[in-house]
């Protein structure tokens, strides 16, 4: 009799909460956000190949979009005041799904737990956006992460020093972070998927000019953004761009555009009164541990 694989029926999505849950995001609140009146308090153009840091509000929104057209961009998140609270990939993945649009929130590592940001706009989702293609690809990619010059190194013996990895570093050196502050980010307008075997793709970023992403802070952060040197990754690796008949291949520096960021302030107060800042889970069990802090602690 052959081995038995799986599950008679679709397995159901493994983590699901109920209604009102602090996973679900309220898309009413969320939708009057959208609606609301707001002010630009920053606004700036991330050149090709580079990396930025900067702070956001608890509160605000920020808008990353693409003025001149398709360009992938990897973004961490971290708590302002306290850099171990920062944006956790797999968990989200889990949460939510591989790929994320409007409505779905970044969650924080262990021991915080809760939103960093919630998606609140997303101009290449929703029902006339990116969906799935016909290879399974999808857009806003958590399957991945950040390229690096290690693994650069590793699979080609060259050196760059302009990896995501590296702008990210960086890019937060004046806030007293290091390159051990960078983890998993979050690829906006990147698309990508897992083949028959299982294995990894990337395709060209679908994005148009001006399409963008929002983010609502949920926390105060400080946020940082590399434009990744393989650009709309047309070319990348075995990429599927500038390779038809009596065309040049585009060399990975033509497929390389700049990213907006803009931060707005919210000036319709009232859409924010029903905000509160979320909690972490109110787990207090210590793993288990009945450690006593010293002699007086101790077990008579
Ligand atoms: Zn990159």
């Amino acid at each position: 009799m052959a081995a038995f694989k799986g599950s008679k029926h679709p397995p159901e999505p493994a983590y699901q909460a109920t209604p009102g849950s602090i996973l679900h995001a309220d898309r009413e609140f969320y939708t009057s956000i959208i609606n609301a009146e707001r002010t630009s308090i920053e606004s700036f153009v991330l050149p090709i190949r580079s990396g930025r840091a900067w702070k956001v509000p608890e509160g605000h929104i920020v808008r990353i979009s693409t003025p001149e057209g398709p360009q992938v961009g990897d973004v961490n998140f971290w708590n302002l005041h306290n850099p171990r609270e920062r944006f956790w990939a797999s968990r989200t993945k889990q949460l939510h799904a591989s790929h994320v649009s409007t409505f779905d929130r970044l969650w924080s590592c262990l021991p915080y737990l809760r939103p960093m940001v919630t998606i609140i706009a997303d101009s290449l989702g929703g029902k006339d956006g990116y969906g799935v293609d016909e290879w399974g690809g999808r857009c806003h990619d958590l399957l991945g992460t950040r390229c690096d010059p290690y693994v650069n190194y590793m699979l080609s013996g060259d050196s760059y020093d302009y990896h995501c990895h590296s702008n990210l570093t960086r890019a937060i050196l004046p806030y007293g972070l290091t390159e051990f502050d960078v983890h998993d980010v979050i690829n906006i307008f990147q698309v990508t998927g897992l083949d028959k075997d299982g294995k990894y793709f990337m395709e060209a970023s679908p994005a148009r000019k001006d399409d963008y992403i929002e983010f609502f802070a949920e926390q105060p952060l400080l946020m940082a953004l590399s434009t990744c040197p393989g650009g709309d990754l047309s070319t990348w690796g075995w990429g599927e761009g500038g390779e038809g008949e009596g065309q040049e291949k585009k060399s990975m520096l033509d497929c390389c555009r700049p990213l907006k960021v803009e931060v707005f302030k919210i000036t319709d107060s009232k859409e924010l009164e029903r905000w509160v800042a979320p909690q972490s889970p109110a787990y207090r069990g210590a793993h288990g541990m009945k450690v006593p802090t010293g002699e007086t602690g101790r077990d008579t």
